[in-house]
């Protein structure tokens, strides 16, 4: 492989070489660190700039409920698991971290605003109430009376008492400094540009700085490497690995953007319509959102899209009418063929996924963790992780040859 002068070998090899310090990579560095692993976490972002990654962009809902209808069954379990472990997680990771992480738990309500509205939210219910899960059917007053922002055309809504939220990017910050805590390496600002595989092992990956893209890549070995690139894994993969080792997986573009709550406007719980959310965050952020555009890498903020989340908002909740603007950005979801996460073994050894989370990530990041720290520490997949392996796609690519 072209390595043109590059470095080969480091003194201090790591067990495990992450690519990707977003909530997913980070999370299972933490818990790696905990459980005595060296552990080092490649992120191509720089500390000085923004961060590019879904983990930063995303709203933190935690709604396995108002989602169900766009998953596939089987990852609802996994999501209900996620959601559960929750308490647990945060507890532990502010107490590692010693800051907060904004886990609110007032729930979410999912309006209809009029009678089409009504008749989707009722097919809706119907599915989650079908599979036992504990949401409540409201009529227009009832949630008027919940929440009394509420635009008085609301004619009726299904409150999920246990879809919660949490402050996405604090939980970032929080999981970077729980896993230099626990002994972890995060190395920003360094691209791995390629991974290096002799014959069916993987064995290291090429990394250069970000910023100097002419630079010699150096090479870092470990026995166990995880990528956990969100939507950019093909874009690193695909073009030296083995195609039965690359995860379908693509970008999806969401635009969304923030307003600074009032004393006389401060939700609590998270709203939903069928069109757009809005999730009120501890630091007095409204996030609303999002598009969901299929337009590759393009993240470049629209004036239809950003025009659309504000009608919509402003048809659920007049009041944000007159809330200053704070932010707009957008963000791109990982999402998999069939929307469910890819975790686990590739067909190279040594070389894992922990990528495809979609728009769940910020609520399977507890799940996603313990599972693969116990995969990665036993080289065992644990049974509920098994529905989630690389193998699905190509299973079914032989089916329909
Ligand atoms: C608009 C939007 C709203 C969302 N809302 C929610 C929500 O409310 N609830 C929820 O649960 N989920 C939500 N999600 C989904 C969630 O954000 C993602 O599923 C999750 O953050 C994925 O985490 P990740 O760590 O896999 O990916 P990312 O956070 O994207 O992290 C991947 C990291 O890898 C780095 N990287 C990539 N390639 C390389 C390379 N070659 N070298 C070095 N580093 C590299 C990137 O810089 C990035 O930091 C939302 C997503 C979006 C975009």
């Amino acid at each position: 492989m072209a390595g043109g002068g590059a470095l080969s070998g480091n003194a201090a090899m790591p067990e495990t070489l992450i690519v990707g310090g977003g909530l997913i990579g980070l999370a299972i560095g933490w818990q790696l660190a905990k459980a005595g692993r060296s552990v080092m976490v490649i992120e191509r972002d720089s500390p000085a700039a923004s961060p590019s990654g879904a983990s930063w962009a995303a709203a933190g809902m935690l709604a396995p409920l108002a989602e169900v209808g766009f998953n596939e069954p089987v990852l609802l379990a996994l999501s209900r698991a996620s959601l559960a472990m929750y308490p647990e997680f945060v507890a532990e990771l502010e107490a590692d971290a010693g800051q907060p992480v904004g886990y609110r738990t007032e729930g979410t309500l999912i309006v209809a605003l009029d009678n089409d509205d009504a008749a989707w939210l009722r097919r809706q219910y119907d599915f989650q109430q079908s599979l036992g899960l504990p949401t409540r059917w409201m009529d227009g007053n009832e949630a008027w009376e919940q929440e009394p922002h509420l635009a008085p055309s609301v004619t009726a809504a299904a409150f999920a008492p246990t879809d919660h939220q949490v402050d996405n990017r604090r939980l970032m910050t929080a999981l970077r400094e729980a896993f230099a805590r626990a002994g972890g390496e995060l190395r920003t600002g360094t691209e791995v540009v390629r991974i290096q595989h002799d014959g069916d092992r993987a064995s290291g990956i090429w990394v250069r700085p970000s910023d100097d893209a002419g630079a010699d890549p150096e090479l870092l070995e470990a026995p166990q490497l995880v990528v956990c690139a969100g939507a950019w894994t093909r874009l690193l993969m695909a073009n030296n690995l083995p195609a039965p080792a690359v995860p379908p997986i693509r970008p999806v573009k969401g635009q969304l953007l923030s307003l600074t709550m009032s004393p006389l406007l401060r939700l609590s719980y998270v709203i939903r319509t069928r069109r757009v959310y809005l999730v009120p965050k501890l630091d007095g952020r409204l996030v609303i959102g999002a598009t969901s555009e299929d337009v590759g890498f393009d993240t470049r903020l629209t004036a239809g899209g950003l025009f659309e989340l504000l009608r919509d908002a402003w048809e659920a909740v007049p009041g944000v009418y007159d809330l200053p603007v704070r932010e707009s950005w957008a963000g791109l979801r990982p999402a998999s063929r069939d929307h469910a996460p890819v975790l686990g073994p590739t067909p190279l050894a040594g070389l894992y996924l922990a990528v495809g989370h979609y728009r769940n990530g910020v609520l399977l990041t507890p799940a996603t963790a313990r599972l693969m720290c116990e995969f990665l520490l036993t080289g065992e997949v644990p049974e509920a992780m098994q529905p989630f392996g690389l193998a699905r796609f190509h299973r079914r690519a032989r089916m329909h040859a």
